[in-house]
Parts: C-alpha cells; structure tokens; sequence
C-alpha cells in the first residue's frame, strides 16, 4: 500500500509518501509560507529510497488547495514523478497535534472526525485550523481514497489523572478540559517500539525514559510500554527547555509581565513559546550555532546549556521516581540523535542512580539504533532516530486494515 503522510500546518503542507510494502520513501517534501507574498516548495525524490534528488521551486501559493495541487503535480509529474497516476496513492495519513482527550486511537476521517477536530480548536490554536484545511483539501482532492487522523495527543492518553490534572479548580477541567494533554506522542511511541525491539522484550514489558530533544522538546515515562506521564502539558509550553519555548515556568509571571511591562496576553503567549528558551537566555534558538557561541566564550550560550542540562537531569530524576525500574533511557529527533555533548549533559552525575554513559560510545559518530551505555551501567542508554511518518503511515495501514 502507498501511504501518503501528509502534516499540514497554518501556512505550510509537509508530505511523504511512503511504499508501505517495503516500508521505504518515495519521495518527500515541504510546501511552505502558503498565503505569502513568495511561497516555497522542495522535493525529494527518493525511489527505492536510494537515489536522491531536490527540486526547489518558489512561486505564490495562495492557499492550501494550489499547496496541495502542486504536491500532486510533483508525485505524478510525467519525468521525474515517483507514480504514473494518483490512483498509486491508496491511502492518506495526518497528523494531528491535538486530539483532545476526545481521540484514544487514530481512526478514519469521516464528518464526525472533522467536528470534534473543530471543536478542539480552542485546545490547539495554533495546529488544528491547519490540520483542518489539510483534511478539507485532501477529501475534495481524493475522494476516493481513505484518510486517517494520527495524533499527538494519543500516546499520552494513558496517563492517570494523577499525572494529567493541574491543581486549579476542578471545574476548569469540567468546562474547558484544561488537563495536561502531552504531545509527541507519534515520536515517543515509535521509539518506545523500537527500543524494546533493540532490548529484546515485548513492548508490554519495558519501562522507559524516552527523551525527544528536537526544537520542540519532550520526555515521556513508559511503564510497561505505556505512557504515564510526559513533560508537555495543555500545549507544548510546559516542561523542558525548547529552543524558543521557556518550559516550566511561574504562572504568576503573567500578570507581572502585564502589570509592569503592559503586555497583552497574546504577547506574552508569543513571548514565551516564541521568544524564550535558548532564544530567550542567549539570542540562539539552534543547538549548533549555541555550540559554536560556547566555543567562542559566550557565556550567556554557556548559562543555556547548563540550565538545558539541569532541566533534563531533574526531569530523569523524577521520572526515574514515578517508574521505580527503568530498562533504558532512549535518546531521539534533532538534538538527541546527533548531539553527544547535549546527552552527556542529560545524564551527568547520575551514575548512582544506575546512569552511566560509555564515552567514546556517545561520542562515536554513528547513526541507527545504538546502545551508548558504559558495560556496567544498570539502565542501558540507548540512541533510537525516531521516524514520526513512518509511524503515522503504520498506523494509517493498521485503521485500515480489514478486521
Ligand atoms: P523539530 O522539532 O523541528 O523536528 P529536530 O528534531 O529536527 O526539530 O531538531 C532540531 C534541533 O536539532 C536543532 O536545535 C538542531 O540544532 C539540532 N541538531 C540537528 N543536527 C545536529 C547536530 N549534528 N548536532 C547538534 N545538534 C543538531
């Protein structure tokens, strides 16, 4: 089956298509800046997933229907398309940030699905009108072909209250479901697979840390395959340090921050998921440009690390509490997988908690799954790239699949 994954944001439609026969990508690509005055679109051909092949164009794209039309034109394009006709895509994958405690499962598209998926939107603001306009589009482009909604949110839905309540007045849950909802998901539970792959046990038994460190950062406690708590909470602000979003943080900064400074609350919405975190503490937002300011003598870079560190570390601690035994900590997305200092930082001084990394093994520059545990580490510290659209085409294959 050829799974189209398709994760359309406000202004922007990524896509993969994937040959689920042999798991392997087709092609992949980002439409991008949709509804500006110069929109973008990259391509990636990838058949057999071996050859590799860019195409770069830039040209207005009004809204997601030209977004979308210009996919199509890409995939099927007479030369260099990787399918004669859209008949070739049989099935269409979304994702979906948040799905509320409304969506337990992925499950297929239908009217209902886009009611509840509107009627979230005040829990996802900022995804799900994007996600919806991909929906609209991709039903009067495919109306043929089955599509499936994946969440973020659906990982985490196992979590005890205990772990997903705020402790505000109960009646907000009640009215306006505020709850910790976590996000991730598709990542955490991919590597959560993975991972119990690599150690050789059912997934229904392994007990994890897993820790997504991307621009957008998360960790997540697996016990016995499933997750019982995560770091992000309503949305993705809470928990770790991102690249621009603070994480934990004081709620009473709000009103400080509109009292002394006259903030409305929409700035201070966008100044602490936009402005704040690496970005915040010392101007730069990606990992590697933080290293290089280290290198350099910037102090301020240097302050953002430790504090990254120190974040991760109380998070692993804590987590380490909620699950009692820990099989692995398992390390993905940007950071995780490629940064070898931002890990040493994550596990630093926890060797008599059981953590101990082995450091030419962290160091090694190695890709794929990998173990950079020391021999005698009681929790094994492991590096599994995560692969969210293949996650989101497997689960769009196993809706579908007849029962
Ligand atoms: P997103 O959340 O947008 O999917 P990614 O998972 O791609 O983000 O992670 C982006 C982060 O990964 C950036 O901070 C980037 O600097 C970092 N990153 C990517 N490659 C490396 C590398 N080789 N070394 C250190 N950091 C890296």
């Amino acid at each position: 089956m050829n799974v189209l994954v398709i994760n359309s944001g406000s202004s922007s439609i990524k896509y993969q298509l994937l040959d689920m026969r042999t798991e392997t990508v087709m092609c992949s690509g980002a439409v991008e800046r949709i509804g500006e005055a110069v929109g973008s679109v990259t391509h990636k051909i990838a058949p057999g997933g071996d050859t590799e092949d860019w195409i770069s164009l830039t040209q207005p794209i009004a809204d997601h229907e030209e977004g979308m039309h210009l996919v199509i034109g890409l995939i099927t394009d007479a030369k260099r398309g990787v399918v004669k006709s859209l008949d070739e895509i049989e099935a269409i994958g979304h994702r979906i940030v948040q799905g509320g405690d409304i969506f337990h499962a992925s499950c297929r598209v239908d009217d209902r699905v886009v009611d509840e998926l509107t009627k979230l939107i005040p829990l996802g603001p900022v995804h799900n009108p994007g996600h919806l306009a991909g929906i609209r589009v991709s039903r009067q482009l495919f109306p043929q072909v089955p599509q499936v909604t994946v969440f973020d949110t659906v990982f985490h839905q196992t979590m005890p209250p205990r772990a997903y309540m705020y402790a505000l007045p109960y009646e907000l849950y009640e009215e306006l479901k505020v709850r910790r909802y976590g996000f991730h998901g598709t990542s955490h539970a991919y590597v959560t697979k993975e991972a119990a792959r690599f150690l050789g046990k059912p997934v229904e038994e392994v007990n994890l840390i897993t820790v997504h460190l991307g621009n957008g950062s998360s960790m997540c406690a697996v016990q016995n395959g499933k997750s019982v708590d995560t770091s992000m909470g309503l949305t993705p602000l809470e928990g770790l340090i991102m690249g621009t979003r603070c994480g934990d943080a004081d709620l009473a900064i709000y009103p400080l921050l509109g009292a002394e400074k006259g903030l409305s609350i929409s700035e201070i919405n966008d100044l602490t998921n936009k402005q704040s975190g690496f970005k915040g503490i010392c101007g730069k937002n990606d990992m590697r440009d933080i290293h290089e300011a280290v290198a350099q003598g910037d102090s301020r870079a240097r302050l953002a690390l430790d504090m990254f560190g120190y974040r991760n570390r109380k998070y692993i601690g804590s987590y380490l509490a909620v699950l009692g035994r820990v099989d692995a900590i398992v390390f993905t997305a940007g950071i995780g997988e490629n940064d070898p200092v931002a890990r040493e930082l994550t596990c630093r001084g926890l060797e008599h908690l059981g953590i101990k990394l082995d450091h030419d093994r962290n160091l090694a520059p190695a890709r794929g799954a990998r173990d950079i545990a020391a021999s005698d580490s009681a929790v094994r510290v492991l590096v599994i790239p995560t692969n969210e659209e293949l996650e989101i085409a497997r689960q769009t294959v196993a809706v579908l699949k007849p029962s």
